[in-house]
């Protein structure tokens, strides 16, 4: 009972400052698209022989999106229409590069590659197709791919593993796989959060990658991403100025925000819908939460509650999620799950909300930046 007023309550304060609007705006952030963790269940088979630990539902079923994932998503997203008569639509946060698995056992795991999304999938026997069903859904806008970092691991624990030849990244990047590692040398590094950091000045470093990082998803998507989510843990604001300068004009920022400030000391930073930074860059927050493949919880209920909490105080849905939720690869069972609670999900959205208007995430910050304006 208490658990369940304590939701309550945070849902309703993530929405009571900020931007408002009368429209019924909603949003799909969802992260991750791109992102090679796990290769295949023979992968997943060979690591769990190495006693690598699944210790998360991506561990398991995170693989990078397939010809059916995409294909069957599709025809969930164009199930419904919108009072503008538009289907729903995803802003995948997404990855332009991934580890290049041949190249570094190829050099005999002395140094880190990457490679660019469409070379990853041209390589991959079955996904022939996916690259262009990519080009498909963009062009379609059923899928609208921002940024969320070059690639979805930080690069400072990678090297030292590399260079310590440490058994379990040997094998997965065997694998073909970057997932099941056990790390804990820096507790406020995670080894997917790209823009993670131990001491503050390795945030240096990620000048490089966001510039880069950003040159390639321009390279790979066609055009310049304006809206940034950062692979795993949060960013610190020191790198806003050098995402402001290569494009990024907007940030997802969670309500309340545990900012690092170098050896393991955070700061508490309460950000808000439409708040803006010194550089005039615009935060939007994440205010509903739909994972249907995580257990324990009615994801359709709930994600229905917050939509309506959003609504309540005037405020767009921004529904956070992950493409974990839509893979089939190692399971169909799992995407047929994310996906039947997504078909009902946006029924139950359209039909209680006739006057709904899906929106990218990105387009979302550009009516608040342009009302700012004014
Ligand atoms: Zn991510």
């Amino acid at each position: 009972m208490l658990g369940k007023l304590k939701t309550e309550l945070t849902n309703n304060f993530k929405n009571i400052k900020g931007w408002k609007t009368d429209r019924k705006i909603i949003v799909f952030s969802v992260d991750d698209y791109g992102n090679v963790r796990l290769a295949s269940k023979e992968a997943r088979d060979n690591l769990d022989k190495a006693g690598m630990p699944v210790e998360s539902r991506f561990d398991q079923y995170d693989t990078l999106e397939t010809q059916e994932d995409l294909e069957y998503l599709f025809d969930v997203l164009t199930s419904v229409k919108d009072k503008n008569g538009s289907h729903a639509v995803f802003t995948p946060f997404a990855l332009p590069a991934n580890i290049d698995f041949e190249k570094i056992i190829e050099n005999n795991y002395q140094e880190y590659y990457y490679e660019l999304l469409p070379d990853t999938l041209n390589k991959l026997p079955g996904y022939e197709k996916v690259w262009g069903l990519w080009q498909e859904g963009m062009k379609n806008r059923l899928l609208v791919p921002q940024f969320h970092g070059r690639e979805h691991l930080n690069l400072k624990v990678f090297k030292e593993l590399l260079a310590a030849k440490d058994p379990q990244i040997i094998t997965a990047l065997q694998n073909r796989s970057y997932t099941s590692i056990n790390f804990n040398k820096y507790p406020s590094i995670a080894i997917s959060a790209a823009f993670d950091f131990d001491k503050f000045e390795e945030n240096e470093s990620f000048k490089e990658i966001i510039v880069d990082g950003l040159n390639a998803f321009e390279k790979v998507f066609g055009y310049k991403a304006i809206h940034f989510n950062p692979p795993g843990g949060r960013e610190h604001p020191i790198v806003h100025s050098w995402l402001k300068e290569n494009g990024i004009k907007i940030l997802d920022e969670p309500s309340n925000k545990k900012e690092h400030l170098g050896n393991g000391e955070y700061r508490k930073v309460y950000n808000y819908m439409g708040k803006m930074n010194d550089l005039g860059q615009v935060y939007l927050v994440r205010n509903a939460v739909f994972e249907p493949t995580q257990d324990g919880r009615d994801w359709v209920g709930n994600t229905m509650k917050q939509v309506a909490t959003a609504f309540k105080w005037k405020k767009p849905a921004v529904i956070s999620s992950h493409r974990v939720n839509f893979c089939g690869h190692i399971d169909e069972k799992n995407r047929q799950k994310g996906l039947e609670d997504l078909k009902e999900l946006l029924k139950q959205i359209v039909t209680r909300w006739p006057e709904a208007e899906f929106m990218a995430a990105n387009e979302l910050g550009e009516l608040i930046l342009a009302e700012k304006d004014v």
